[in-house]
């Protein structure tokens, strides 16, 4: 008899992942929740890798989207001029940067985040003459061979199988446990002619490290950081890709600290819809682009600027902002709690606003935990280096009633992995 995987398993490459910890084929989805071919529910605590923010088949975007394509409206257009990216490009001054004070020119690479970091590493080396970019240890910024020159994980950059250069790894916020102060090696490397660091032409950072664990970059250490830039003339590239449209509370991520980048990657949650869409934001003193220098086919998905736009309508007053600090209260008390009952196999709650996580002594605790919480409808996937931390990305639009199910969850799971 033929199973429901078979094709999956026949036909696709064996590099397929996140299938392989939810065996289930999903149909349809909902809000925070969706459903296999046999109608089971499953509450989405995964949201796309932190794509679905605003939740599965938002209604106010679907709405937009179908009326968009029903009337025949234009879908594809490189970078030609079209009134759906007008409608994008000044709801996103007007409700985005000008309120913020930001000022950036937008460039848009291809639709995913790794695009947009390439990008901003391109526009980088472009503008400064410099190769090196300096990146930290535990991040992530994408597949491709830039984004991945400036990635930790070492079975990521294996994969390249080439040498990944012009790139080199600093100790991210804490990595070293406190014991030495911030940017002790960085700037000793910098100030040492002999030291064999090439000068940088930027550094790029993720504010909270979400494939490397939900490491946390505390605010002091974002300014110092920006400081250290702005004294060295090396050029601060912030890769919001994950941790912006809102995940930690403001729209970007970096706000909390008071630092402005000058680039910034955006992608996942943009489009509002899961429909692929990335940016590549820069100061206006950066564009020194050739037209055409950085080219792309799928540069203009018009749906997509149809619904990104309908989604900032969540950002015109300041209540997600507030109600996602608020969830993720909610979350850090519940995660607190786990904690406090399982001291030693855990090792500690990480994160901010609606990405956080637990972190397990063991590695097989925290796939153990993700694997017992789908059996109990609930989804949730691993991040870290030994993939040892159980990470919660819920849509920022799940209800306080969803989230303390799917808390409920999480402690029953950890209570029955930790028997
Ligand atoms: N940058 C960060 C911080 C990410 O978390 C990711 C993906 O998880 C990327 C870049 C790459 O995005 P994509 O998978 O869309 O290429």
């Amino acid at each position: 008899m033929r199973r429901p995987m078979d094709i999956f398993e026949s036909l696709e490459s064996e590099v397929r992942s996140y299938c392989r910890g939810w065996p289930a084929v999903f149909q349809k989805a909902t809000g925070s929740h969706v459903y296999d071919e046999d109608g089971r529910a499953f509450l989405d605590f995964f949201a796309g890798a932190g794509t679905l923010n605003y939740g599965h088949n938002n209604p106010q975007l679907k709405e937009k989207l179908l009326t968009y394509l029903a009337d025949d409206n234009i879908v594809h257009s490189l970078d030609m001029y079209t009134v759906a990216k007008r409608n994008f490009l000044k709801t996103f001054q007007e409700v985005i940067l000008e309120p913020r004070g930001l000022d950036y020119k937008v460039q848009f690479p291809g639709p995913a985040g790794t695009n947009a970091v390439e990008a901003a590493l391109k526009l980088a080396r472009k503008y400064t003459g410099r190769e090196t970019v300096v990146s930290f240890t535990n991040a992530f910024h994408g597949m491709s061979l830039g984004a991945l020159a400036v990635t930790g994980n070492s079975m990521k950059r294996n994969g390249a199988g080439i040498p990944l250069g012009h790139s080199m790894p600093m100790p991210f916020d804490n990595y070293l446990d406190g014991q030495t102060p911030d940017f002790l090696l960085f700037e000793r490397l910098l100030d040492d002619s002999g030291s064999g660091l090439d000068e940088p032409a930027a550094v790029i950072v993720e504010t909270v490290q979400g494939e490397g664990g939900l490491n946390v970059a505390a605010p002091e250490w974002l300014r110092g950081l920006a400081d250290l830039c702005k004294r060295h003339g090396i050029l601060l590239i912030v890769d919001d890709v994950q941790m912006g449209c809102g995940r930690t509370g403001p729209f970007f991520s970096f706000e909390e600290a008071g630092i402005v980048p000058d680039i910034v990657c955006l992608s996942k949650s943009l489009s509002g819809y899961g429909l692929p869409f990335a940016l590549t934001l820069l100061k206006p003193e950066l564009d020194v682009w050739e037209p055409g220098e950085h080219n792309g086919t799928f540069r203009g998905p018009n749906p997509a600027f149809v619904t990104a736009t309908a989604a900032l309508d969540f950002w015109t007053g300041e209540g997600m902002e507030k109600q996602t600090i608020a969830k993720g209260e909610q979350i850090e008390a519940a995660l607190d709690r786990i904690a406090a009952g399982h001291s030693g196999p855990v090792t500690g709650v990480r994160g901010r606003g609606l990405a956080q996580g637990i972190s397990f002594a063991e590695p097989e605790t925290a796939s153990a935990v993700c694997a017992a919480a789908f059996e109990r409808g609930l989804l949730m996937e691993t991040s870290g280096p030994e993939s040892e931390v159980v990470k919660l990305l819920p849509p920022l639009t799940t209800t306080t009633d969803e989230l303390a199910e799917g808390l409920d969850i999480i402690a029953d799971s950890v209570d029955a992995v930790l028997v």
